[in-house]
């Protein structure tokens, strides 16, 4: 479970807190002092530490200072904000401030969770002052983001390409080689508003400025008079989007129960690979698992357990194909993989290794001990189409579940 520190002085508000964050789904220690937060941060890992300004016995502002100098990203606890505490604010470089207020619960929650997906988060910032990368990277390292930089459009297209998993992109104007302009029409091409963010943070307040870039594919504009604050509201509700679209695109994608792709993403992924590695002239593997007598694991130790054994056999076959296919539950208790990484004449040995593994591997539930066996039927004849494909490896499943069970046939 992910641990958040609480340094807080009153037991009221650390509760309050405490159960907010709990809610959320994170694990929390409190201390009521500096010294007790001391010994808290010595003992474990925390990815977040919230702080009251007020501390007794140590100077203002001081929790925070002992959070970030363990480069614990810091939340500041306040009871009010006045200018007075602004300024202090302002001079630290905490991720946010929150009040302490009943109203504030959602927004606590919100801005953990923020800094808790944050982590391996990769953000390039492109422009060509070295301060204001330097600037911009300094407020988006204490949300727990990793930041690269790119000095113009095309260093930052080369470190694209090197960081395909960037998720937002925040780009200057006027730049020498490619100018931000030019480098969202370039990245929209090969990346859609759903899998990439982009945000322009530029000087220029002509009224044309901001439509051209959102025309061309940006997500946002920004003044770079804008204060931190509303730069990391935006970036944070940029971010929040693109995961949105990802949830909803899992939850039609993906199995509940197990995790694994479902049907319906086997084909939308397996059929444009068929096309493109028969033009290419290369190998394609079909295959299909299922799991023999399942029904018997279902009425001897109920419909739970059968549940766990799916879970665990999929998790052992997902790890076990790793990169070099796409695992997906088919139905109930089948189970199929697009193998693209296992050449056709290693592919009995493949299997028959996966067989065996799950032949030694057992399940626990409620103090029993449940094992089972998995017939495979499989193929690399990749004449006609996938369908043709599939139904080529169900045939030789049947003719596995028939001679026998507990057995890898392939049909060449
Ligand atoms: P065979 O060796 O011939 O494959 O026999 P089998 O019992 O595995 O196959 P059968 O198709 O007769 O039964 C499959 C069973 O899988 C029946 C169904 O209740 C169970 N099943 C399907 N989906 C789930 C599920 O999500 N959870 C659990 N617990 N059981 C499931
Ligand atoms: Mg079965
Ligand atoms: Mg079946």
């Amino acid at each position: 479970m992910s641990q958040v520190l609480i340094l807080e002085p009153s037991k009221a508000t650390a509760l309050f807190i405490q159960i907010t964050l709990q809610k959320a789904g994170f694990d929390c220690d409190h201390a009521s002092t500096y010294e007790g937060a001391q010994e808290l941060i010595a003992a474990n890992d925390y990815f977040v530490g919230l702080s009251s300004m007020v501390l007794d016995g140590v100077d203002y502002g001081m929790g925070i200072d002992l959070l970030l100098e363990h480069r614990i990203p810091a939340i500041a606890v306040t009871a009010s904000l006045d200018d007075h505490v602004l300024r202090a604010l302002s001079n630290k470089n905490i991720v946010d401030y929150v009040l302490k207020k009943p109203d504030q619960a959602e927004y606590i929650a919100r801005i953990v969770s923020r800094v808790y997906k944050n982590q391996g988060v990769k953000v390039l910032i492109v422009d060509d002052s070295a301060s204001v990368r330097d600037w911009v990277t300094r407020i988006l390292k204490r949300q727990g983001l990793t930041v690269l930089q790119a000095e113009d459009g095309v260093d930052a297209t080369k470190v694209f390409y090197t960081n395909s998993d960037i998720k937002l992109v925040l780009t200057d104007y006027n730049m020498p080689e490619m100018d931000g302009l030019r480098l969202t029409a370039h990245l929209r091409s090969i990346r859609s508003m759903d899998e990439l963010s982009i945000i322009v943070l530029s000087s220029d307040t002509k009224s044309r400025t901001a439509p051209l870039f959102l025309k061309q594919g940006a997500n946002d504009f920004i003044q770079k008079t804008a204060s931190i604050e509303e730069i990391l509201c935006r970036v944070n509700s940029n971010l929040e989007f693109l995961e949105l679209i990802q949830a909803s695109r899992d939850r039609a994608n993906k199995d509940f129960l197990t995790g694994l792709w479902n049907r319906r993403y086997f084909f939308e992924y397996g059929e444009p690979l068929y096309e493109q590695l028969i033009l290419g002239g290369r190998e394609l593997c079909v295959v299909i698992l299922d799991i023999d007598h399942f029904k018997k694991v279902n009425d001897t130790y109920g419909h739970d357990a059968g549940d766990e054994v799916l879970k665990e056999f999929s998790a052992l076959l997902a790890d076990y194909v790793g990169d070099a296919g796409l695992v997906s539950r088919f139905g109930g208790e089948e189970f199929t993989i697009v193998l693209d990484g296992v050449p056709a004449d290693e592919l009995i040995d493949f299997l028959e290794e996966f067989r065996v593994l799950v032949e030694g591997f057992s399940v626990e539930f409620k103090g029993q001990v449940i094992t089972i066996t998995v017939s495979i039927g499989a193929t690399a004849n990749m004449d006609e189409s996938l369908t043709a494909m599939i139904s080529r490896a169900d045939d030789k499943l049947y003719e596995a579940k028939g001679s026998g069970r507990n057995k890898v046939l392939c049909d060449w």
